[in-house]
């Protein structure tokens, strides 16, 4: 129950969430998004954008998929009003612009009514974003100047009150004025696609010409965006060759036509490829923006958690030791492990000065960076390769290793290969330490379950071999059968060992170990096979 707090000031903020992209939202909505105590979002917002959230905030689905509303209107201005009533913070993150055909004045209206504060966010509405996206510029300096919204919905005048129908267009009437509406150079209609036969004829019948240029944009700004160019006459039965379906914009005007040169964004060279990846929920954000920039769907499908050590004071001894100068070098394999290097000084009221005598070394560029960014602190030595074998045998040329006193501070599951080589080399001390512990995450993620199903999945990138080993155990037996036809993009030679190992055929290996090069050798495959299928 909600209890009402008169000492706590309730505030509400209507968001626009922007067309879909996750970059468009504005910084003043994700401000609000950061302090929200509850969030009240839409099926058109989306649900990546509630990740800025605070992880405890209520989210609360308010639906609306045409003929399936999770709740009604009056439903929802009532949540807002009692959530505001009881000194909440809300955020009501509405797909594009709130007042653009979103209701949003009608929530105001109840805000209002019930004395409590209240903002509203603009949002990028989809009028102008699924064009922008489209490569169709909504205003041209020799085409048009002017540019209409209107809704297409066709369930218009149900919708309305008996008082509103009453209304002419001179006291504020919401009826469509077909004759006028035909002369205007560009429009665009929301909510048409049902109604798309409807408002065609009806333009043509009040003379527009039947060759304007038009365009319907399904899923604008999404990587799923689907464009159907045609002239009026023809737009009907091309856009159901093509399926489109809501949610789609209908653009019409001489603007269309300028598609051809400016389609920036379809071409995108992995436009349309969905690829899944599989690293930890923290670390997956990089390659995903990196793949997304290129025009991928991504889904993220972590296959490893990383928790605490399961041995803290294992941990705080090696800090103590390398403080008291015990040992002559430090080796981090992993940006983790300086993560979680960084977390244990924390804990234990230390800070980096306790590396000061010992030399450090660091395997991978990643890693070297974490160091620098993280600690403060450079590496001495990075080995030419991001691997345990390339520091084995590099690290005698820096320093000798008969009698040196080594600490490893790394995951639990390091493979035992550098311990064994520097022993082998007559190393005085070998502190293996696990400074974090990574296990399998429970399951997947229903969106990657259901796009395997459908074979709709592209790629599955690995960055390491445990995440080959723990997707496996995922899956299930049937793994080999769920992963047929999926190309699969190794970051390295052992993670590569541990695809082939379990059976499957990897397609692509980095060049070598970093996301870059990951990156490329997925966009390279692509672009080949592009070329050989004669595709454009
Ligand atoms: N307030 C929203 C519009 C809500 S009405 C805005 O400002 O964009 C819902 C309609 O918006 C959909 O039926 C569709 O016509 C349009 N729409 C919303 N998001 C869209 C998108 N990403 N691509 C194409 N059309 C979109």
């Amino acid at each position: 129950m909600l209890v009402t707090d008169s000492r706590k000031k309730g505030f509400v903020a209507l968001v626009g969430a922007g067309p879909g992209d996750v970059g468009l939202l504005t910084v003043r909505g994700r401000e609000l998004l950061e302090r929200a105590d509850v969030v009240v979002y839409d099926y058109l917002a989306n649900v990546r954008l509630l990740q800025f959230a605070p992880e405890q905030a209520e989210k609360i689905y308010a639906g609306k998929k045409a003929a399936s509303h999770s709740m009604t209107q009056e439903q929802i201005n009532q949540l807002l009003v009692q959530r505001g009533r009881a000194g909440q913070r809300v955020v009501r993150l509405k797909g594009g612009d709130p007042f653009v055909f979103g209701r949003g004045g009608e929530e105001c209206e109840a805000l209002s009514a019930a004395g409590i504060r209240f903002e509203v966010v603009p949002g990028i509405t989809a009028a102008l974003a699924a064009p922008a996206y489209a490569g169709i510029p909504v205003t041209h300096r020799d085409l048009n100047s002017s540019f209409t919204f209107i809704t297409g919905h066709e369930k218009e005048q149900v919708y309305k009150s008996t008082e509103a129908l009453a209304r002419t267009p001179g006291e504020g009437s919401s009826d469509i004025d077909w004759p006028s509406i035909a002369k205007l150079p560009c429009i665009a209609f929301y909510m048409g696609v049902k109604s798309l036969p409807r408002i065609v004829s009806q333009l043509i019948d009040n003379g527009m010409c039947a060759t304007t240029p038009a365009a319907v944009i399904q899923w604008g700004t999404h990587p799923r965006q689907r464009t159907v160019v045609a002239t009026l006459a023809n737009l009907v039965g091309e856009v159901e060759k093509h399926k489109l379906s809501a949610p789609a914009i209908t653009i019409i005007g001489q603007v269309v036509a300028l598609r051809k040169n400016l389609n920036w964004f379809e071409t995108r060279p992995l436009f349309g490829r969905c690829i899944a990846v599989t690293r930890t929920r923290h670390q997956a954000s990089e390659l995903t923006r990196r793949l997304e920039e290129l025009g991928a769907q991504v889904i993220e499908a972590p296959t490893i958690e990383l928790h605490p050590p399961v041995d803290p004071d294992r941990v705080h001894q090696a800090l103590i030791k390398a403080a008291r100068g015990d040992y002559d070098w430090v080796v981090l394999t992993s940006a983790n492990s300086v993560t979680q290097v960084r977390r244990a000084l924390q804990q234990w009221q230390l800070d980096a000065r306790i590396f000061s005598s010992c030399r450090i070394a660091a395997i991978g560029a990643a890693t070297n960076q974490a160091l620098e960014q993280e600690l403060c602190l450079r590496a001495d030595f990075v080995p030419s390769r991001a691997v345990a074998e390339s520091l084995a045998d590099e690290l005698p040329a820096h320093g000798k290793i008969s009698g040196g006193r080594f600490s490893l501070l790394r995951a639990d599951i390091g493979r035992p290969l550098l311990v064994q080589r520097l022993m082998q080399q007559g190393a005085a001390v070998v502190d293996d330490v696990a400074v974090y512990q990574t296990r399998t995450t429970e399951s997947l993620p229903e969106e990657l379950i259901e796009a395997l199903e459908h074979k709709r999945v592209d790629w599955i990138t690995f960055t390491s071999s445990s995440c080959v080993k723990n997707l496996v155990s995922l899956l299930g037996d049937r793994y080999n059968e769920k992963l047929q036809g999926v190309h699969l993009a190794s970051i390295g030679p052992i993670t590569s060992t541990a695809l082939r190992e379990a059976g499957l055929q990897l397609t692509v290996e980095a060049r070598s170990p970093d996301l870059d090069c990951l990156v490329e050798a997925i966009n390279e495959f692509s672009a080949a096979s592009v070329a050989k299928e004669g595709a454009v």
